[in-house]
């Protein structure tokens, strides 16, 4: 802090203190960028405020909450259609009849990727946005299920829903999203 900085990294949030030196950062007018460990956006608030962050604080200090995962991508040296099962859709949680007319993808296996199918790979995220509301429901310790559905109204999209939107452009497989994320209920 005695350098005056503007923007702040901070590595990775593991214990209070620096929780706390980072969200007093925010509040005196640095941006912070940081890190932690949690399997989604809202794993995130529980994280902070188990941590035993001011509530007021945390809410005052965050702009955004930013989960992301790495999917591996199709080789396209040996990508090639892929027939999926009226089955598969549904154990995936995708409906047949507004699935039945795409063309997935998988790697055969080749000299490129090493006989994987796979090369290379893209992040997958969601992205919350702290509005005015959640902010609130944060305040008032509104179950994270409650906030969840309430940034959904908002139209935040999950994890799923972008790992789904790279099947359908082609990028990844079913088989490696559904190994990636978590089907929402
Ligand atoms: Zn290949």
């Amino acid at each position: 802090m005695r350098h005056d900085p503007d923007k702040i990294l901070v590595g990775e949030i593991r214990d209070q203190e620096t929780a706390q030196i980072a969200i007093n950062s925010a509040l005196t007018g640095h941006l912070v960028f940081t890190t932690v460990h949690a399997n989604n956006v809202f794993d995130v608030l529980g994280r902070f405020l188990n941590m035993g962050v001011e509530p007021y604080n945390f809410v005052s200090a965050m702009n955004c909450i930013l989960a992301q995962r790495l999917v591996r991508n199709i080789c396209e040296h040996c990508k090639q259609p892929v027939a999926v099962s009226e089955d598969e859709l549904r154990e995936s949680a995708l409906n047949p009849d507004e699935w039945k007319d795409t063309i997935f993808y998988e790697g055969a296996g080749c000299f490129e990727c090493g006989g994987t199918g796979y090369h290379g790979r893209s992040a997958i995220h969601e992205l919350l946005d702290m509005s005015e509301k959640i902010r609130e429901m944060i305040l008032d310790r509104r179950p994270t299920s409650e906030i969840k559905r309430y940034a959904r109204g908002e139209g935040m999209s999950t994890l799923r829903e972008s790992a789904i939107e790279r099947v359908r452009a082609g990028i990844t497989t079913l088989r490696e999203i559904n190994k990636v994320t978590f089907i929402e209920g």
